[in-house]
């Protein structure tokens, strides 16, 4: 009778530990893995049905079938089913949009991603999921239509933009000038129109640009700015450095900036000057004057600019210098300014009124105010003996903002007088003459607000 029972007892312990052994296996095994596949769908939310929707599925058993459905309010279109003979830890999908789009005509649709692992889990069934992907429909581009611009464009100058934007989700407007430069134009007048002010920058010897809008669901829209190109020359100076210049001013400098400590020689001085500093001193002032405001703009008037009374020109914007020393060639430059020159330590009155967004000494430009006018419009006053406003501060028209000077790189008292259009220098003449000034800037603003003003 014990035997019986011990015999029965143990044979109840070991049913105990193949149950409780089988369900722990079962519990920890990969085989009968009890996680859902993972289904990734890479979306902003928007799709033009144009470009693949990139979807990953994965799983850790593995995933042994799915399908795609596209579900509007009517009806439910499969795109994409597959059945595994081996299942896969990760599936890659593109998946096309349905063949006749046309009779797609929610704005609203759903896309379900169905999926299923090879896992014994759930009475050998394995794990499903279904995922559900809510998509705002937009087949349509943006409507771009240029409403003014400029007539024109010469090389290292300026030209002014107006032009309508229509979507209901747009994403990015910008114009693209040379060099992928994207101008940021703001908004102006009434709802859907946009203004840019544009610059082909001195170097360079053509110049496009390109409105384009993107919106949400990536569909794209271009628009050319139909400019006359005027291929102005400017002048090529070969300069000889003389060992005055080069144990004088450049001596003094060197001993300035951080790129010149430790370079022996003169000539090698200078050419670190010429071109590190001033790629320093050219990268900050780029940088300042690249910046645009959202708000929009209702008006633009700028007064011709002419910022030294009496001045003369002692050296021209875009000048292409290049230096000499015994005749060997050592570096070169672009100015990018008009120099004037009145009576030493003359007063400088910008004729319009603007924000300072800098006032400090920067390198080679010496104590340089830098104001913006809108538009991203900034002008800037190099070599100044002393500075009369600081950064944040209003100024008004006709305002004494410095006194020129020599501090920087100059030789004699004159005003380096600069020009920018969102972070790139222009020619600053043109907006010192009014004749210009009114056929390419008020004129156009003018024309485009009769044109708006029609529709
Ligand atoms: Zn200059």
């Amino acid at each position: 009778m014990s035997n019986k029972k011990n015999g029965s007892s143990v044979g109840l312990i070991l049913g105990l530990i193949i149950i409780v052994g089988g369900a722990l296996f079962v519990y920890s095994s990969a085989m009968f893995e009890r996680v859902t596949p993972e289904v990734k769908v890479q979306s902003n939310g928007y799709w033009n049905l144009k470009k693949p929707l990139k979807v990953e599925i994965s799983d850790e058993s593995g995933v042994i079938s799915y399908k795609v459905k596209l579900v509007t309010k009517e009806k439910s279109v499969d795109l994409l089913y597959e059945k595994l003979i081996t299942a896969k830890k990760s599936i890659s999908l593109e998946v096309e949009p349905p063949r006749s789009t046309y009779s797609i005509k929610d704005k609203k649709i759903k896309i379900v991603v169905e999926a299923q692992d090879i896992s014994k889990w759930n009475y050998l069934k394995g794990n499903s999921t279904a995922k559900v992907i809510d998509l705002v429909i937009d087949k349509r581009r943006p409507q771009l239509s240029i409403v003014s611009n400029s007539y024109k464009i010469s090389r290292g100058g300026s030209a002014l933009v107006i032009f309508k934007a229509e979507d209901e989700n747009i994403k990015e407007l910008y114009i693209e000038g040379n060099h992928d430069k994207k101008f940021k134009p703001q908004p102006f007048y009434k709802d859907g129109y946009y203004i840019s002010l544009l610059a082909w920058p001195v170097a360079d010897p053509s110049f496009k640009a390109t409105v384009i809008a993107t919106d949400m669901a990536g569909n794209i829209a271009k628009a050319y700015v139909p400019l006359y190109l005027k291929n102005k020359e400017y002048r090529v100076s070969n300069i000889k450095l003389s060992d005055k210049f080069l144990k004088g001013k450049i001596a003094d400098l060197a001993e300035e900036f951080s790129q010149t400590q430790g370079v022996e020689g003169p000539l090698e001085q200078f050419k670190v000057i010429n071109e590190d500093v001033r790629a320093k001193n050219e990268q900050l002032i780029h940088e300042l004057s690249s910046k645009v405001k959202d708000e929009r703009v209702k008006r633009f008037k700028m007064n011709k600019m002419y910022p030294l009374k009496n001045a003369q020109v002692v050296a021209h914007f875009g000048d292409h210098r290049k230096y000499y020393y015994n005749g060997n060639y050592i570096s070169e430059s672009y100015h990018l300014g008009l120099d004037l020159a009145s009576n030493a330590m003359a007063t400088i009155k910008p004729q319009n009124a603007g924000e300072v967004v800098f006032s400090d000494y920067n390198g080679l430009y010496g104590n340089m105010p830098m104001i913006y006018h809108g538009l991203g419009l900034y002008t800037l006053y190099g070599h100044c003996s002393s500075v009369k406003v600081g950064s944040g501060d209003s100024v008004l028209k006709n305002e004494v903002i410095a006194n020129t000077g020599k501090s920087g790189y100059a030789m004699g008292d004159h005003l380096h007088f600069g020009v920018l259009v969102q972070g790139i220098e222009v020619r600053p003449q043109e907006w010192m003459d009014s004749q210009w000034m009114k056929l390419n800037i008020d004129n156009v603003i003018k024309n485009a607000k009769e044109t708006i003003d029609r529709n």
